[in-house]
């Protein structure tokens, strides 16, 4: 009863923690609920009452009446915070939350809910990139993950022997300045469709060439090393196949692709990360989330002859396949 009870109010927690992002609560503290309510403006009493809630999630502190952040909203809460995932807080409350709205009928239809939630038809990435400021909300989001995450992805694998880094649906770039990071020899490149390209060159700031292309339909900028970061979970199995097939015929023997996904248990159990995100991944894109044992069918089925998968403990694991 307790899971259920627990589950009953989980989405509320939640949708707290999104309202006091998108109101900018973590960005104005310290303040009180009165001096917040008149600069933002909002209703004095449902201000208190928000940012009590936030007291009761361990978001905020509160000292008398003042309100302060606690040390993790002001690491990852805080819009300006280096370490912040503020975009993808408001991504979620601006676009996942209308979309998992209509869960039930994704499951029913098998089917993404763009046009149910947002009334738009297309290809996905059209939709998430319909204005230039859902792209931003989008492809920034993604770089506060990216920023957690892609260090444990590139460190896990030892890729000295890299010369070049493509990176393959780059958004910002945040995996590509990893790889940089730690091997700042090696050269880097952010491949992706044409409206990212200004804000991929905005986040690199000349560190890492910028490419535009579609990956289905262009020739891949060649490489001795691809990287593939949350790509695969956006496509079905049979559009996964000409993608890694494609980047098999690219690469030079003993050239590698890198790939950062979320990955289930194999026994399908676990953990409930990769299966929420799995969950999400039905409600906008074409794909899901899937087992190291799924991955390395579709590796070596594209004709990898070597796979490796580690678990990081981060947003992101990491894989390797060897041609
Ligand atoms: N790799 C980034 C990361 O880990 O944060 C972004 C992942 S995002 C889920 C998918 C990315 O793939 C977006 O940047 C999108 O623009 C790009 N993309 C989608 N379709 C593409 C295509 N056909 N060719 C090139 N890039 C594409």
């Amino acid at each position: 009863m307790n899971t259920v009870l627990d589950l009953i109010e989980a989405f509320r927690r939640s949708k707290v923690m999104f309202a006091a992002v998108k109101l900018g609560v973590f960005d104005r503290t310290p303040i009180t609920a009165e001096r917040l309510a008149a600069e933002l403006p909002s209703d004095p009493r449902a201000t208190a009452l928000l940012l009590d809630a936030c007291v009761s999630l361990q978001l905020l502190h509160r000292d008398e009446d003042l309100y302060r952040n606690s040390s993790d909203a002001d690491r990852y809460l805080r819009k300006n915070s280096p370490e912040t995932v503020a975009g993808y807080v408001l991504y979620s409350n601006d676009v996942l939350w209308r979309l998992w709205a209509h869960l039930d009928d994704a499951v029913v239809e098998g089917s993404n809910r763009w046009p149910q939630a947002f009334g738009t038809e297309g290809p996905i990435f059209s939709h998430f990139f319909k204005t230039e400021e859902s792209m931003r909300t989008f492809l920034m989001g993604l770089h506060g993950l990216g920023q957690l995450g892609s260090p444990a992805v590139v460190a896990v694998h030892g890729l000295a022997t890299c010369r070049h880094f493509v990176d393959l649906g780059g958004g910002t770039g945040h995996l590509a300045l990893a790889f940089l990071d730690r091997y700042p020899h090696a050269k880097a490149t952010v491949f992706d469709l044409p409206n990212v390209i200004p804000l991929a060159r905005e986040m690199t700031r000349g560190r890492v060439e910028c490419i535009a292309g579609d990956f289905f339909a262009d020739p891949l900028p060649p490489a001795d090393c691809y990287a593939v970061s949350r790509i695969l979970h956006d496509w079905s199995e049979a559009k996964i196949a000409v993608l890694l097939d494609k980047i098999h015929a690219a690469l030079p023997e003993n050239g590698v692709l890198l790939i950062g996904e979320m990955l289930l248990d194999g026994d399908r159990r676990g953990p409930v990360a990769a299966f929420m995100q799995s969950v999400n991944m039905l409600t906008c894109t074409e794909g899901r989330e899937r087992t190291a044992e799924e991955y390395e069918a579709l590796c070596r089925r594209a004709g990898f002859r070597e796979f490796r998968a580690i678990r990081t403990g981060n947003p992101s694991d990491s894989m390797l396949a060897v041609k």
